[in-house]
């Protein structure tokens, strides 16, 4: 770990690989699978643990822990690893820490191939999950049962913006002294920093708001250094290694991480504010918004309501898909998180194979509407909307 002694915005920028003996300014890419040793002597000590070298870019290479150790400083943690993408950094949480027997406590509303992992893949290899209900926290101790390993988390979540308090989840986690693990995707440490609030690990896509232009597919694990350990011992084995070419992409984003985040986020709640009581809609939702239910929650522990709005258009499934192909500026594409704004319906898209009651679990209805707003003037990314919405009847 490198100097962390500064302001996160200032470690977004300036921890860095050691500089070499030309003397570069900007981090040169280490495009190399293995690393050289002098003699015999170095190489037995290293594959002893004796040393920190580099042996093989699946266990470590110099971009990768550059973007590590950015990402371990925002979050405010105490070690990490990458991966090659944000799906990878779930898996490993799961697969580094859980064993037959064990059961993980999960929010329902996850990202849609976090489910397909917990629900189809885990129970393969004997691991139990249940789903909470993130709208009914209280409920949440009395699922708790001997053999919870893990309570797993997305705040706000993707696609329904559902927020849960997670001091509350910290100390319950606390109390039965379970792991708690955080997908930070949609707020990023610029917003929210779980770890202060009493999560252990923190999973990350940094496909999204890290690169933020939709170059790479990335992920990151942030948390304890005990737990990182076992995660680390997974991965080296199991090669989910995050590339040197995206950690080098992906670390040059850092550096511009907190002033993207901050316009995505006024640009953000603009266009929620303009939105609420447009006549073709029956809600917005904002994290920022007061109208958002749980915006006493996100107001207490995050510091921007984030670069994601949703909306439910009165017409459902049907407005849905004539708004898609009314936007004239707004790409139609599965990212989100990028310099370029975006529009995407669940209903029609991503959740087309599931009923209407299966899609009200996870907090999708047939009009809802995502947009990842972009670094467009605002105002061509509200009029665009506007202009598509009055095609949407
Ligand atoms: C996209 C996403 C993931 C998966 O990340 P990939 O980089 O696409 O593998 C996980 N969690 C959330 C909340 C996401 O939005």
């Amino acid at each position: 770990m490198q100097d962390n002694q500064y302001q996160p915005e200032t470690n977004a920028v300036r921890i860095q690989t050691a500089r070499t003996d030309q003397m570069e300014h900007s981090t040169p890419m280490f495009l190399t699978s293995s690393f050289c040793f002098d003699d015999a002597e170095e190489m037995r000590a290293t594959f002893a643990d004796e040393t920190d070298f580099n042996i093989y870019s699946r266990f470590s290479n110099p971009n990768v822990d550059e973007f590590v150790n950015k990402m371990v400083a925002l979050e405010g943690a105490e070690a990490g690893y990458a991966t090659s993408s944000g799906m990878s950094a779930v898996f490993a949480s799961f697969m580094g820490l859980l064993r037959a027997g064990d059961h993980l406590l999960s929010a329902r509303s996850i990202f849609g191939s976090t489910h397909t992992v917990v629900t189809k893949f885990l129970p393969k290899w004997g691991i139990e999950y249940s789903y909470f209900d993130m709208n009914d926290p209280a409920g949440i101790e009395a699922m708790i049962k001997p053999n919870t390993k893990m309570i797993f988390v997305e705040t706000p979540s993707n696609p329904g913006l559902e927020i849960i308090d997670l001091e509350l989840l910290g100390k319950i986690a606390a109390k039965h002294n379970i792991i708690l693990n955080v997908d930070n995707c949609f707020a990023t440490p610029v917003f929210q920093r779980p770890i202060t609030l009493g999560a252990h690990l923190v999973t990350h896509s940094a496909t999204k708001w890290i690169d933020g232009q939709g170059r790479v597919l990335g992920g990151a694990i942030v948390g304890k250094k005990e737990l990182i350990k076992d995660i680390y011992t997974f991965c080296r084995s199991t090669g989910p290694a995050m590339s040197p070419f995206n950690a080098w992409v992906l670390s040059k984003s850092l550096e511009t991480l907190y002033v993207r985040m901050e316009r995505h986020g006024q640009s953000a709640l603009a266009i929620a504010e303009a939105l609420e009581g447009n006549p073709h809609l029956s809600a917005v939702k904002y994290p920022f918004l007061p109208s958002h239910p749980q915006y006493a929650i996100a107001k207490k522990q995050m510091t921007g309501g984030g670069g994601i709005v949703c909306f439910e258009l009165k017409g459902g499934i049907a407005s849905g898909v004539k708004f898609l192909n009314a936007l004239k500026l707004l790409s139609l594409t599965a990212n989100l998180g990028d310099s370029r704004s975006i529009a995407s319906h669940p209903a029609s898209t991503t959740h087309a194979k599931l009923t209407d009651e299966e899609r009200a679990n996870v907090g999708i209805t047939p009009g809802l509407i995502r947009i990842s707003v972009g670094l467009e003037n605002v105002k061509d990314i509200l009029a665009d909307i506007l202009q598509a919405l009055e095609s949407s009847k």
